[in-house]
Order: structure tokens, then sequence, then C-alpha cells
């Protein structure tokens, strides 16, 4: 590489399926960007139940910029500023919710670490500014050790709010510590999924586990472009459950079937809410049989139909 030029990388293409390397996989859709000027190519593999946006958009520091992080930017359903801020945002369902899934993976992992008293190290993988972390610090520390990772604005947005997010540096070393990883709406914005899986496989002990979120597309596949999730400068990389069970295989995990957890309920609800646009936590939310609308909304579109994982 000659890095005394200053010719810019040329752009990233992905014309191959990244999941099966496939490179028959038609163009279903051309969609316009809403803060660039671009359109953006979605391909579908139909062999492995993959989509991806062929040319994305990977000027990160632009992309995740302070008006991703305020709403303002490629996903308006967003407000991190206001939600770390802000006591009564609907997030804070999707926190306990995610804690609840974490404890109920305890009993497994502490088992086979053979000191059940001592808490367990979880990694929050794209933490964003750390709202997750803060909140498992604040309701989980008899039971959990929690580091953030993330990179660019948010992560020094997160410092500046107190909240200790890992550098590149203190992450690498502490590789194959952790007893689970999260990554929470991360994998949809990987522009190579193996490479990231490989990377958080290689922050967990053997035995240590995976719990993620990211969209299903299985639902979707015969008009993807009409699914509301489809956000080409952001989300980029679009999954069915059988592809993610195929990555999760190829980079060092053993997949697990996908099951409804404790938590999922709450997980659903702040989704339901944030798709509403309401933002804010009200008495009447309360009243609303999220357990049995949970459900239903599971079985319909797949919330939680992708594979967990164990690191082999
Ligand atoms: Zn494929």
């Amino acid at each position: 590489m000659d890095l005394t030029s200053d010719t810019p990388a040329p752009p990233l293409l992905r014309k191959a399926c990244c999941v099966c390397g496939s490179d028959s996989s038609p163009r279903v859709a051309t969609l316009p960007g809403t803060r660039t000027q671009r359109d953006f190519a979605l391909r579908y593999c139909a062999g492995c139940g993959f989509a991806w946006v062929e040319n994305p958009w990977t000027d990160f520091a632009t992309v995740y910029d302070e008006a991703y992080y305020l709403g303002k930017g490629s996903d308006p359903l967003v407000n991190y500023v206001d939600e770390l801020t802000n006591p009564h945002t609907i997030r804070r369902l999707e926190w306990r919710g995610i804690l609840q899934w974490a404890d109920d993976t305890r009993a497994a992992l502490a088992g086979n670490r053979g000191n059940p008293g001592a808490p367990l190290r979880w990694l929050d993988f794209g933490c964003g500014n750390g709202g997750l972390v803060r909140h498992v610090q604040s309701a989980g520390a008899d039971r959990w050790e929690i580091d953030g990772f993330e990179e660019g604005w948010a992560a020094g947005f997160g410092r500046q709010n107190g909240i200790g997010i890992l550098t590149r540096e203190e992450l690498d070393a502490k590789r194959g510590t952790y007893d689970l990883v999260t990554a929470i709406e991360v994998l949809e914005h990987t522009v190579d999924p193996h490479e990231t899986l490989r990377e958080i496989r290689a922050m967990l002990r053997p035995g240590g586990r995976f719990l993620f979120t990211t969209g299903n597309l299985a639902p979707y596949t015969s008009n993807i472009p009409a699914w509301g999730y489809v956000r080409p400068e952001i989300h980029v990389s679009y999954y069915e459950p059988r592809s993610l069970a195929r990555l999760l295989s190829e980079t060092g995990f053993e997949p697990l079937p996908a099951a409804y957890a404790p938590g999922h309920t709450s997980i659903i609800a702040y989704k339901v809410l944030k798709n509403l646009r309401l933002n804010t936590l009200s008495y009447w939310m309360h009243l609303v049989p999220w357990p049995v609308l949970s459900r239903i909304l599971n079985a319909k579109m797949g919330i939680f139909a992708h594979p967990t994982a164990v690191a082999k």
C-alpha cells in the first residue's frame, strides 16, 4: 500500500455472497440513501438466506457521527444521547430484558466454570455509548462484571458520561476471558460477518455464550425492500436464522436452537414501542399484556428465531 498517496481507497463492492461465496445472487432492489445522494444495491442469496448491500457506505466516521446517535442520521428511531441521560425512555425495557436473558444463562455458565459464586465476565460488543453497560453495573453488579467495547463518537460520549468503554488495545488484552458476549443490533452493521464473529469468538473462553439480536430476514424474502429494517446506509447485512447458524459454525461456535427466553418479552415490548415512536415510558404501557402480545409477534416475525451460540 502506498501510504504517501492521497487517493482514497476504492469503494467496497460485495458482489459475491458474504456467507457462502456464491457469485450468482441477483440484485433485488436499488434503494436511495437518506443522507447521501447515493443509491444502494441490495442482493439476496436464496441458497444460504443472506441479503446484503453490495456497495456499502464505508466512511464510518461520517455514518456514525453525532447526528446518527441523536436520531438525526440514517436511523430516525434512535436517540442514544437522550437514552443515556433521561431515565424515563423505553430503552430501559430493552436493557432490563437483556439482563434477564443473560441471567438465564448463568446457571450453565457458572457450572462449567467451576466457581458458581463468583461474578461472571460479560462483554457488550458494539455497546454504543454504553447504556446497557451502565444498567448492568447498577442492576446486576452482584453477578456480572461487564465491559463495553465501541469505537468512534459514541465511545467518547459514553466515557464523558463516566462509563468505562474499552479501547481496541484494552479489548485485545482481554481476549479469551469472557463468559458472555452480547452484540445487540450489531451484526446488521458489519460488512464482514465472518470477521466480526471471529473477533467475538476470540473474546470468549471455551464454553462461553454468545447472545445477540439482529433482524430476521426470513419473513420478508419475497419483498425485502418493504421490510422497515432495511436502511442501506447503516444496515448492510441481513440474516435468516440458517445463514447465522452457518456463520456461527464456521467461526468457532456451536449454534444452539432458538428458544423463547426470559427477557424476550421485555425486549420485544421495547421494539414495538420504538417502532410506534413512543419514546417515553408511560403508566399505560404496564397495562399492555406483553407476555401474550410478545409471543404472538415473535411467532409471526421470528424476532428471536436466530440461534444463540456456545464458544467451542
Ligand atoms: Zn449465500
